[in-house]
């Protein structure tokens, strides 16, 4: 990792109390399992030395972060904030996008980076898959372009969950091949939605639409408000099962994040 392109500016840390309305699907208890993530703070800026984020709206996501993460007793501590001033990475392409941690990852600290754009198809929700599972690559990037929810679903796939969609390996409306197909998840009910399609699947009051129908001719029920749901600006929630899932993802780490 190197340091070479860092213009560093201070740190401190900075704790959210703020609480706002999450709903947790599922009549089980989540499991509190207090821990504090220390978040470096990477702002990229573009050729005019501007950053594309503010700090108050960064603290806005720091507190969006804590209050979905509450029902696990996690928080999320900025502790440290750098700019990167090669503007390369502010229009971030593929091969960007692969050398952001590779230079300027902080071992150990989730990392969480602020671009302008990028060309990456399906940027919004892209994040490495686990990525909390090596202390070198846990990072996600939040584009002006992307919406504060997405930043939310970004982290749940550095912690293990899934989309709710998977038209690679459908799973069916009655739920039988839950733990194989889809997200794998039996608690998120199957989800029809397809990026390679134009169809629409929800109208703007987040109600569901569609007429198609799985592999047994049953209609979808989608669950549209869930976060890891493509229905983006209907995301309000996630199931239990979700939040144990992260949790069980965390406590098999072989490591421990500071
Ligand atoms: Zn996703």
């Amino acid at each position: 990792m190197s340091k070479i392109h860092y213009t560093f500016i201070l740190i401190f840390c900075f704790a959210s109390t703020m609480h706002s309305q999450i709903i947790y699907y599922g009549n089980e208890s989540i499991p509190c399992y207090p821990k504090v993530f220390h978040v470096s703070v990477h702002i990229v800026l573009n050729e005019g030395g501007e950053g594309s984020f503010g700090m108050s709206e960064i603290e806005e996501h720091f507190d969006l972060m804590n209050a979905w993460f509450e029902p696990l007793c996690w928080t999320f501590e900025m502790c440290k904030q750098d700019t990167v001033i090669d503007h390369s990475f502010n229009l971030l392409n593929q091969n960007r996008f692969t050398k952001l941690p590779e230079y300027y990852n902080d071992d150990h600290m989730l990392n969480l980076y602020y671009v302008s754009t990028s060309s990456i198809r399906d940027f919004c929700h892209l994040a490495p898959q686990r990525g909390i599972e090596d202390p070198t690559t846990a990072h996600v990037v939040m584009a002006r372009t992307c919406v504060t929810n997405d930043l939310i679903h970004k982290l749940c796939h550095m912690f293990g969950l899934i989309d709710t969609y998977n038209p690679a390996n459908p799973e069916f409306v009655n739920g039988s091949n839950c733990t194989v197909a889809g997200d794998r998840l039996c608690s998120t009910p199957a989800d029809p939605y397809n990026p390679n399609t134009n169809m629409g699947f929800v109208n703007t009051s987040c109600q569901y639409i569609s007429d198609i129908r799985d592999a047994n001719g049953q209609f979808y029920e989608p669950m549209v408000g869930n976060i890891m749901s493509s229905y983006r600006g209907c995301r309000d929630g996630m199931t239990v099962e979700q939040y144990r899932t992260m949790l069980n993802t965390y406590l098999t780490l072989t490591y421990t994040p500071w």
